[in-house]
């Protein structure tokens, strides 16, 4: 045994996934895929395989291109709560490949069934998946780990009037209900996708576009109409885009993300779709994996901070370039701010696991949600000290030079001496280097983003707080200055305070989901019962964990019971629970 990821079965020593075949047919009915996956190795081999499944029934396993018998004897060992269960094949020498005839459950933990009515248009059923971290094994029997990486084809077929969609190239068929698929660049597992219903598709641009439910799809166009410019400035500045197309797949509310990087199909979820663009710093994000994450990926969940610190320096890059310097500002000021408040009560031994260094070795997956922005931090940091002139240039080389490539924290620092510290010494001490990689917490010598806009709202708040006059200017503030004023605004505020303040903006029931994650938060916590209903209508309706879990969290700090917690579909919270809080 030499395993390679402490989330995975796959075996070093074994033959190695290079490419995958998969035929699907979709059951809505039972809820379920009737498969066939057939896995094609790098080099033809013999021996035990091993792949991670989770909840699988495993019908029959064929060897491929081996002399003997085709039918393989195979053992389904008893699952594990986190891996999931072991299927252990012994290959006959000289298997150039492995085909597995399977049905997943309908429990399967990456697909989401979801009714009619859990849709937008209410009369078809929908399904979608969410492989990220280590759900692919719920429905494809594979190596499923971020190290090995492979290209596929896929066959898909749904009821008739439907639609299926993958993170992957389209390809022609003419046979009703039939939908094919072909991923020409070698994934990691986790970027596995698919999705069916009554689909219909928008053009945003050339290379851009948007599939969504037809009530949703020339509104989500209009909101992401800059898709083709970010993509532009993205590749202005850190290399080609190598994916061919990028589109956007707009789910029903119950998705769990704000987004998840599908290659070629970022999947997104409907509450940045609120008519004012002010929220789609969430696709320059999606986006920015194309090149930090999907293209260059981390080589285990402990490496996660060079997917997602990575992407979280880029997107703010695309957001500066499309909408301007101030508003890139008050982006990183916010995400500083939940980061530093988060952090500053900590004890030193707390702050080591909340925030350890990004050269850090960790329990199942991986790292904390503060992880990736102290990565995020430090290359602002970098970049500030070498300056754009040179440091643009380094992060370029290195999509380059590790493209399609999965790596680690110690190869990332190898090409960053190689590359950028010894080209440039003494432009950063070795201390300086060891508090970032080494050491737990934000280094005392990194600077916080100062936004102006945000100090005349932190003077307006006060002046409210000390005397109830309202803040001046306000119905012209942007969602990102409202999002500082309720931040920084105390956990609990008096009902005198909550209402004046609705009254005069009308928080309660606001369509802008980040607005109403803060304001329900200290509705929640001040049991400000006046809005409790269209809180409720929030909790229920929207899925997105990073969105929904602060108001849960302060409901369950106060001690009243809250009646709305019950209307929450059980699958619901299950995914919730279940689905790690790695992306956006
Ligand atoms: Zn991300």
């Amino acid at each position: 045994m030499a395993r390679r990821d402490p989330h995975s079965y796959a075996d070093d020593t074994q033959v190695a996934t290079e490419s995958l075949a998969l035929v699907a047919r979709v059951d809505f009915t039972q809820r379920v895929l009737h498969a066939e996956a057939t896995l094609a190795f790098a080099a033809p081999g013999g021996g035990a395989l091993d792949l991670d499944t989770r909840d699988l029934a495993i019908d029959a396993v064929e060897a491929v291109g081996a002399r003997e018998a085709a039918a393989l004897p195979f053992t389904l060992h008893p699952a594990e709560p986190i891996l999931g269960a072991r299927l252990a094949i012994e290959l006959p020498p000289g298997s150039t490949g492995v085909r597995i005839r399977y049905r997943t459950s309908p429990d399967a933990s990456a697909l989401q069934w979801l009714a009619p009515a859990q849709t937008a248009g209410g009369k078809q059923p929908f399904l979608f998946s969410q492989a990220q971290a280590i759900q692919a094994r719920s429905f494809v029997p594979i190596q499923d780990l971020p190290g090995v990486r492979f290209t596929y084809d896929a066959t898909i077929r749904v009821p008739a009037g439907m639609t299926a969609v993958m993170a992957a190239e389209r390809v022609e068929s003419s046979e009703p209900g039939v939908f094919k698929f072909r991923m020409p660049q070698p994934i990691p597992s986790y970027l596995l996708a698919i999705a069916a219903g009554d689909l219909v598709f928008e053009p945003i641009g050339e290379r851009s576009g948007v599939w969504a439910e037809p009530e949703m799809a020339r509104r989500a166009a209009t909101e992401f109409a800059d898709t083709e410019e970010m993509m532009r400035v993205t590749e202005e500045l850190f290399g080609p885009y190598r994916w061919g197309r990028y589109d956007l797949l707009v789910l029903p509310p119950s998705f769990p993300y704000g987004g998840m990087e599908n290659p070629r199909m970022t999947f997104a979820t409907p509450t940045v779709v609120i008519g004012d663009k002010s929220l789609v710093s969430v696709v320059a994000h999606e986006l920015a994996h194309s090149w930090s994450g999907n293209l260059v990926t981390q080589d285990s969940w402990d490496d996660i901070w060079l997917n997602e610190g990575f992407t979280s320096y880029v997107e703010n890059r695309i957001v500066e370039a499309v909408y301007g310097a101030e508003f890139a500002v008050m982006e990183t000021a916010i995400k500083q701010h939940a980061t530093v408040v988060k952090l500053d009560p900590l004890t030193p031994a707390e702050l080591a696991v909340e925030l350890p260094g990004l050269h850090h070795r960790s329990e199942y997956h991986g790292t904390t949600s503060t992880g990736p922005l102290k990565g995020s931090w430090f290359l602002s940091w970098l970049e500030e000290r070498f300056t754009r002139e040179v440091f643009d240039p380094f992060l370029r080389g290195y999509f380059d030079r590790f493209a399609f490539r999965s790596i680690n924290t110690d190869d990332f620092v190898a090409h960053l001496r190689e590359h950028l510290l010894e080209p440039h010494p003494d432009v950063v001490t070795e201390d300086e280097l060891a508090a970032w990689l080494y050491e737990p917490g934000i280094p005392a010598f990194a600077e916080r983003a100062v936004s102006a806009r945000f100090q005349v709202v932190d003077e307006a708040r006060d002046l409210w707080l000390r005397t109830g006059e309202l803040p001046g200017g306000a119905e012209k503030w942007t969602t990102q200055e409202w999002l500082r004023f309720l931040d920084a605004a105390p956990d609990v505020l008096s009902p005198l305070l909550l209402q004046q303040l609705d009254r005069a903006f009308g928080l309660t029931g606001t369509a802008n989901g980040e607005i109403a994650r803060r304001w329900y938060q200290i509705v929640a916590a001040s049991s400000y019962e006046a809005s409790y209903a269209e809180m409720a209508e929030f909790l229920t309706n929207v899925g997105r964990m990073k969105l929904i879990l602060p108001v849960y969290q302060a409901l369950a700090g106060t001690d009243r019971a809250f009646a709305a917690a019950d209307r929450v579909a059980p699958r619901q919270v299950r995914s919730i629970i279940s689905a790690p809080g790695l992306t956006e």
